[in-house]
């Protein structure tokens, strides 16, 4: 995507917690690219500096390694707060850490943005429709988490966090914007972390069996990490809206026609090995992007075809460097 081509109308000075994973790093790259003042924030915990590698060489950015569980200062007129574990594997290894993040980190974040006065964006998840049975996903839903089970301290981390924004917007007049973003791919992923795109096209690429949990009959709607990002900058400045408002690409896919879609593309002679499927995997997730639309004027552009073939190539090109 050509970033250029979209207007900036102000210049800010912008904190990105989490800006050293995924999709925080492509964050600054892109809000540096429209001209911007950024602050990134992260304690590495599953980001890399090397995502950060093209940010660093840009004067108008600065790296602070932090940990959003302490408190945090600075002047900002924008902050996303991405810091948060995201994968099912790490944040079920970490969950009171997750939870704590979840809660005190947006703590932290949102008095931050009352002091300064800044604009606050919470990246939220569709994990806050827990195991959906509304399907596809509007925003008006409520959801169906089961608080017990192993993805709470991410999923009911997740909705206290959106729960504290909309009370810091009510009671202390904080600018608050919410989104709930589906799951997104594209290079830069961590291909240890376990998410299945990533998973997939590793285990492809290097021969290896896919591991394919369950019966693959379980769906997700998958957006490219470009599409997303412009997402968020878009409700970022948009006016009068504190949303939740979903972002992602409706076009849902059973998990286990991607394993087979992923193998194709790479053309491996890799086999699909079933393995249980986790404790309250969600069996369907769609989401409904109406909303997005309307008042963001914004839907994705990338299919998952062009997307995964993106990923793939920069996923080849990484195993290639690790191995030489
Ligand atoms: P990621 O793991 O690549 O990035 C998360 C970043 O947060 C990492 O760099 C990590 O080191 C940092 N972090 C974690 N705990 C921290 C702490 N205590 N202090 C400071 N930094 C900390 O994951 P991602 O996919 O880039 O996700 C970014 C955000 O978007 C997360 O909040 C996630 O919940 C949300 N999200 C992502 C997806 C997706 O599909 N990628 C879907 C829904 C929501
Ligand atoms: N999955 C899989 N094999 C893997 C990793 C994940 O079949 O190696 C499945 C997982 O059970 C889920 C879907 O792929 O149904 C998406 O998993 P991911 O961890 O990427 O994200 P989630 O949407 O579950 O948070």
């Amino acid at each position: 995507m050509d970033f250029s081509v979209l207007e900036v109308a102000n210049t800010w000075r912008v904190l990105v917690t989490g800006a050293a994973g995924f999709l925080g790093s492509h964050l600054c790259d892109l809000l540096l690219s429209r001209g911007h003042h950024v602050t990134g924030m992260d304690n590495l915990m599953t980001g890399h500096m090397s995502n950060l590698a093209s940010a660093m060489r840009n004067s108008a950015f600065e790296f602070i390694e932090h940990d959003v569980l302490i408190a945090f200062d600075g002047v900002f007129d924008q902050i996303y707060h991405l810091a948060s574990p995201a994968s099912p594997p790490v944040y079920q290894k970490h969950p009171i850490e997750t939870a704590k993040i979840n809660f005190l980190g947006t703590l932290n974040a949102l008095e931050l943005a009352q002091r300064t006065g800044a604009r606050f964006l919470l990246a939220s998840t569709s994990e806050t429709y827990g195991d959906p049975e509304v399907h596809p996903q509007t925003e008006s839903y409520c959801g169906n988490v089961n608080q017990t089970g192993p993805r709470a301290c991410y999923d009911e981390g997740k909705r206290i966090a959106e729960t504290l924004a909309f009370d810091f917007h009510r009671m202390r007049n904080v600018d608050i914007r919410v989104v709930r973003i589906f799951n997104t791919y594209g290079p830069r992923m961590n291909p240890n972390d376990g998410r299945v795109v990533s998973s997939f096209i590793d285990q492809a690429i290097e021969g290896r069996d896919i591991t394919l949990f369950g019966d693959g009959s379980q769906t997700r709607s998958f957006c490219f990490y470009m599409d997303l990002i412009v997402g968020l900058e878009r409700m970022m400045n948009a006016d009068d809206i504190t949303g939740p408002v979903n972002l992602g690409n409706p076009e849902e896919i059973k998990i286990a026609e991607l394993a087979i879609s992923v193998i194709a593309m790479t053309n491996s002679s890799s086999r699909v090995v079933n393995r249980a499927l986790p404790e309250d995997d969600p069996k369907l997730r769609c989401p409904d992007i109406s909303k997005a639309i309307r008042l963001l004027n914004w839907k994705p552009e990338v299919s998952l075809q062009e997307g995964l073939a993106e990923t793939i190539a920069y996923c080849r090109k990484n195993l290639l460097r690790a191995s030489t």
